[in-house]
């Protein structure tokens, strides 16, 4: 038997205590089919209910089964987050405790894995048993969060994927606190592909996430991939300065030549109020450039991840390279 099991399924738990033996049902059926080994790596994020008990007495009877206990609820990214620090597995796969996310997808994602792909995401292709509100507003992000990062995140993807043991040791080298966890995954790089599936409703109990874990949720993606934010402000700048612009020689014609009078003598007025908005924000948006700056030193992510190296004296083990800020890197002139 080799030391560390093949395969490593995370799952995040809060408040789930009527999932937990499904879950646990279907995924060792599942896992049992590929013949090789695994581990079940549970995080109980503070939860309220048995949760904790119930993946303790599963824990005692298979030595597979693992819990993380949190001494609060921190959230989902980082449930996700302690589970895969906690893993050994060659190939670590992320899924839900309530079950919307089918295991028997995972032999799927194997395959694709054996056959060379380093991240295997799951498509929602049709969501069952959702709000439209939910329905909505997820319809909404992903489109949103593709158009304004500078990663390419696949539309309609959650947590549900595999990832390599490579992927896994790259994401456990980021020490940002604000996680996205599958925006930090297709940041990393190395091969990925989706599979699409359909997500099933909730097998017991309700959501747990409300709308402002949701928003916040939303807030971290954007601003953890996304400086366009800060950006707009140039742009409004432009537009505000344009009609400032604009409007000075067509008062001066109007007035000075043809003799209207508009808005009771009130129009310089305006025209120095767009003109004073126009240079604060332009003035802001640097500020927000500086800004980005000092967030992106502060972040810690490593300046690449190098997924080989060929052709060098010492042919390492780990393949994996991540380069920390704190190493001080040549900057190229500007
Ligand atoms: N979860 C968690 N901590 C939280 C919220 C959720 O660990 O603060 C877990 C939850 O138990 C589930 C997964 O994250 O396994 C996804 O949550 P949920 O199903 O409520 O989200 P939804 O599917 O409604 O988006
Ligand atoms: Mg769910």
């Amino acid at each position: 038997m080799s030391e560390h099991p093949r395969y490593s399924i995370v799952a995040p738990i809060y408040n789930e205590e009527g999932n937990i033996q499904k879950l646990y049902d279907r995924v060792s059926q599942v896992m049992d089919s590929t013949g090789e080994s695994w581990e079940l790596v549970t995080v109980n994020d503070g939860s309220r209910d048995k949760s904790f008990e119930l993946l303790s007495a599963l824990s005692h009877k298979d030595s597979r089964i693992k819990v993380v206990n949190f001494a609060r609820n921190f959230g989902h990214q980082l449930a996700v987050t302690a589970g895969l620090h906690n893993t050994s597995g060659d190939a670590v796969v992320v899924i839900d405790a309530d079950l919307q996310d089918p295991p028997e997808l995972i032999l799927d994602m194997i395959e694709r894995w054996k056959a060379g792909y380093h991240v295997v995401y799951a498509v929602r292709q049709e969501r069952k048993g959702e709000s439209w509100f939910k329905l909505f507003t997820a319809k909404l992000f992903y489109r949103l969060i593709y158009r304004i990062t500078d990663v390419d995140i696949p539309l309609d993807t959650g947590d549900f994927r595999l990832m390599d043991r490579k992927v896994v040791d790259a994401l456990n080298s980021m020490p940002e606190h604000n996680r996205f966890i599958r925006g930090l995954t297709s940041w990393i790089g190395f091969k990925q592909t989706g599979i699409t599936y359909v997500r099933e409703a909730r097998e017991w109990g309700e959501t747990k996430y409300p709308l402002k874990k949701m928003v916040r949720f939303a807030m971290d993606a954007v601003t953890g991939f996304s400086y366009f934010p800060l950006q707009v402000m140039v742009y409004v700048s432009f537009v505000l300065g344009a009609l400032a612009i604009l409007a000075i020689p067509i008062i001066a014609i109007l007035r000075l030549i043809l003799g209207f009078q508009f808005l009771g003598g009130q129009v310089t007025n305006i025209i120095l109020l767009l003109l004073v908005g126009a240079f604060q924000l332009f003035f802001l948006f640097i500020l927000g450039q500086y800004v980005a700056r000092i967030y992106d030193e502060t972040r810690g992510r490593p300046l690449y991840i190098v997924a080989e190296k060929v052709g060098f004296d010492e042919t390492t083990a780990t393949i994996v390279e991540t380069t920390k800020q704190t190493v001080p890197e040549p900057q190229p002139e500007s």
